[in-house]
């Protein structure tokens, strides 16, 4: 497949001192661009494993991860960093913005760590702003922002650079239900604008619902919800 998410048979286990613990034994997805797909499981379920599996921020034990079409597990880690950098964007439940850093910067800096001069890098992050409404706040330092406001920077953050593939964890998971739905709404339609295949860890059944399609992980393995 070219384009988009592909998970095959994955698998990871941990050891602990109660042995081994099998987290994932191979689980299969797909996410095709344009689509948003929740990831809905109980607390120790595996989400944030698949998560870092499918955002090469770890290797599987088994199976493989392909991403924009690559197959990924005998790259090497600069490989690997490179695609990621280059195809994926991360948003967590907290926001992880740099402190010191107004919005715009925290925007630009991962457009020109791959390589875009600064100022080209702060335009896009002032239409990113723009678009997702908080022009005005674009010099505000992260304290100086909501936790929705904060949030919705995150989102531009990982979009940035214009990846194939979002992995999002538990992203309105510290937020009211309204602003976790003004957050959900920017994610969705940033997803549908520009094609993006996005995988969201949520607890939240309300905006699961109002995805393309759910998944769940039973057993190690990625199940198909209604
Ligand atoms: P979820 O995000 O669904 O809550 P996780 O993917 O964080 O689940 O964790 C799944 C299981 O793997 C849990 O039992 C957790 O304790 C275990 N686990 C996760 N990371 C590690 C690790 N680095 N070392 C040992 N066990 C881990
Ligand atoms: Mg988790």
């Amino acid at each position: 497949m070219a384009a988009g998410l592909h998970l095959a048979a994955v698998e990871r286990h941990y050891r602990d001192s109660a042995g081994r613990v099998e987290v994932l034994r191979g689980a299969s997805l797909t996410i095709e661009p344009g689509q948003l797909v929740a990831l809905v499981a109980p607390s120790g379920a595996g989400k944030s494993t698949l998560l870092h599996l499918a955002g090469l921020l770890e290797k599987p034990d088994g199976g493989e991860v392909f991403v924009a079409g690559q197959p990924t597990s005998t790259m090497g880690d600069d490989a690997r960093t490179a695609l990621r950098r280059a195809h994926i964007g991360f948003v967590y439940q907290f926001h992880h913005l740099l402190p010191e850093f107004s919005a715009v910067e925290n925007i630009a800096l991962p457009q020109m760590i791959n390589g875009l001069p600064k100022t080209e890098a702060q335009a896009r992050a002032r239409e990113l702003l723009a678009y997702l409404k908080l022009a005005e706040r674009a010099t505000h330092r992260p304290a100086e922002l909501s936790g929705g406001e904060q949030q919705r920077v995150a989102i531009a953050r990982a979009i940035a650079n214009a990846p194939a593939i979002l992995l999002a964890d538990e992203p309105t998971g510290n937020l009211d239900p309204k602003t976790a739905d003004h957050v959900f709404a920017t994610l969705a339609t940033l997803v549908r604008a520009t094609r993006l295949a996005a995988l969201v860890a949520t607890h939240n059944m309300d905006l699961a619902a109002r995805m393309d399609r759910r998944v769940t992980l039973r057993d190690g393995l990625v199940e198909e919800l209604a």
